[in-house]
């Protein structure tokens, strides 16, 4: 999931900012307890969610796929003073070490976790977030954000995570792959919509980053 070299790699580390401990320990403790650690967004994704949100300073945002709580920290960090953070994942097996590593955090007053499937739990959401991150099943990107785009204000931020898919993408797509179409075709229609502004980064396996108009 990395287009550049190892050694390219650590440089961009290394002139990113530290990683705050805490980080270090869940992403330590995500590498040795639980599936999939690779979906863990690291440390300088990490630090770019943190300095998107600084920036935006949000009252609240939106988080699709919350796995091990990693991103969702990250993002708080940035929150106006008051502001919630809203995460969804459809995996309660992963909310013990949510619980460990958010009451550990500044944050646990300010995250709202749900468990559902997030395609069933949006509709009920009051969806006026100024910061969204999308990061959950690829098959149903399309719809996340058509169920977000009308929905959100002016000047709402969305980040979608993975929009590379390890350069997928670009290749004839596998019969059944439904996850590579759906990026792909996502990819398409965000870069066709004149509701948006958007920038697809090269950040480790792909962010897009949307402005609505
Ligand atoms: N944002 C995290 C990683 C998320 S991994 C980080 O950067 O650290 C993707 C997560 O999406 C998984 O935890 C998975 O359980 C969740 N997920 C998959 N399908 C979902 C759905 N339909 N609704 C909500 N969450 C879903
Ligand atoms: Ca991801």
């Amino acid at each position: 999931m990395n287009f550049i070299s190892p050694e390219l790699s650590q440089y961009i580390d290394d002139h990113s900012e530290r990683e705050p401990e805490l980080l270090k320990k869940l992403s330590r403790e995500t590498w040795q307890k639980v599936v999939q650690p690779r979906m863990l967004s690291g440390h300088v994704q990490g630090r770019f969610l943190s300095l998107v949100s600084h920036l935006m300073a949000p009252k609240r945002i939106l988080e699709i796929g919350t796995y091990t709580g990693y991103s969702a920290l990250c993002l708080c960090e940035g929150l106006a003073a008051g502001g919630e953070l809203v995460t969804i994942d459809i995996n309660d097996e992963l909310q013990w070490i949510q619980d460990k590593y958010f009451q550990a955090s500044d944050h646990h007053g300010k995250i709202k976790r749900i468990f559902g499937n997030a395609l069933e739990v949006l509709p009920s959401l009051d969806l006026a977030f100024d910061l969204v991150f999308i990061d959950a099943d690829k098959e149903n990107y399309i719809r996340y954000y058509e169920l977000l785009i009308e929905a959100l204000p002016p000047g709402a931020c969305i980040l979608v995570d993975n929009v590379l898919w390890s350069g997928k993408v670009m290749e004839p797509i596998l019969p059944g792959d439904e996850e590579t179409r759906v990026i792909g075709e996502l990819n398409d229609l965000v870069t066709s919509d004149s509701r948006v502004h958007n920038v697809l980064l090269p950040l480790r396996d792909g962010v897009m980053m949307i402005r609505k108009k």
